[in-house]
């Protein structure tokens, strides 16, 4: 059910932007030459991790000049109030056999790192030919899994940000540069 629909509401949970559209871009740019360089010749599969990736990778992939394919994937951690690490389900899987490719997950941001420490080992089970993950974001701070990613754009203080393919209760995926939520005008449904 929609829940904010005019600009103000939109806009007043906007605090202040952390990394503007050209910081962002210039970051995108440096990661897909690497990326570039770094895979020649080998069959590249990028895997986005919806849905907060969904931006990220429409970019990255654009920054990429090697041919590539790319594959979708929606997985979901679940906490109990007792245990410090959930569970993670895959609620939509991968297309393709993964067994041929090296794979690069695409993330939007590495909190917790609960979700990749634990997804990253099912899919090791699939045998690719290697697995690497790239985030856009990363709150090393929040950390309470053992799992760092191979490249990162951005180290974050621990705040919660929106903006660049991360919502908050399903807005602000639009914006084109992340920014900090306001809590003091209320909270998302998801945080
Ligand atoms: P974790 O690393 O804790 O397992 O989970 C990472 C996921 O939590 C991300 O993919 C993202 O969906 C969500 N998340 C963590 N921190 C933030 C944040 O600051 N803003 C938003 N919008 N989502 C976040």
């Amino acid at each position: 059910m929609p829940g904010i629909t005019t600009k103000d509401e939109f806009n007043k949970h906007i605090k202040k932007v952390l990394i503007d559209e050209k910081a962002v871009q210039e970051a995108i740019a440096r990661a897909g030459a690497e990326i570039s360089r770094e895979y020649e010749g080998k069959p590249l599969l990028l895997v986005s991790i919806l849905k907060g990736s969904f931006v990220f990778l429409a970019d990255l992939c654009r920054a990429i000049t090697l041919p590539c394919e790319m594959d979708f994937m929606i997985a979901k951690s679940y906490y109990n109030s007792t245990e410090s690490s959930g569970d993670v389900k895959i609620l939509m899987d991968l297309e393709h056999d993964i067994s041929e490719y090296h794979v690069i997950i695409v993330e939007d941001i590495v909190d917790t790192g609960q979700t990749l420490s634990k997804l990253i080992p099912m899919l090791k089970e699939r045998n690719p030919l290697s697995v690497k993950v790239v985030t856009l974001l990363d709150k090393p701070s929040r950390r309470t899994a053992a799992f760092d990613p191979d490249m990162s754009l951005f180290t974050i203080p621990d705040l919660f940000v929106i903006g660049y393919g991360l919502d908050c209760g399903e807005y602000y995926r639009n914006l084109p540069y992340i920014a900090e939520y306001n809590t003091e005008e209320g909270v998302c449904s998801d945080v």
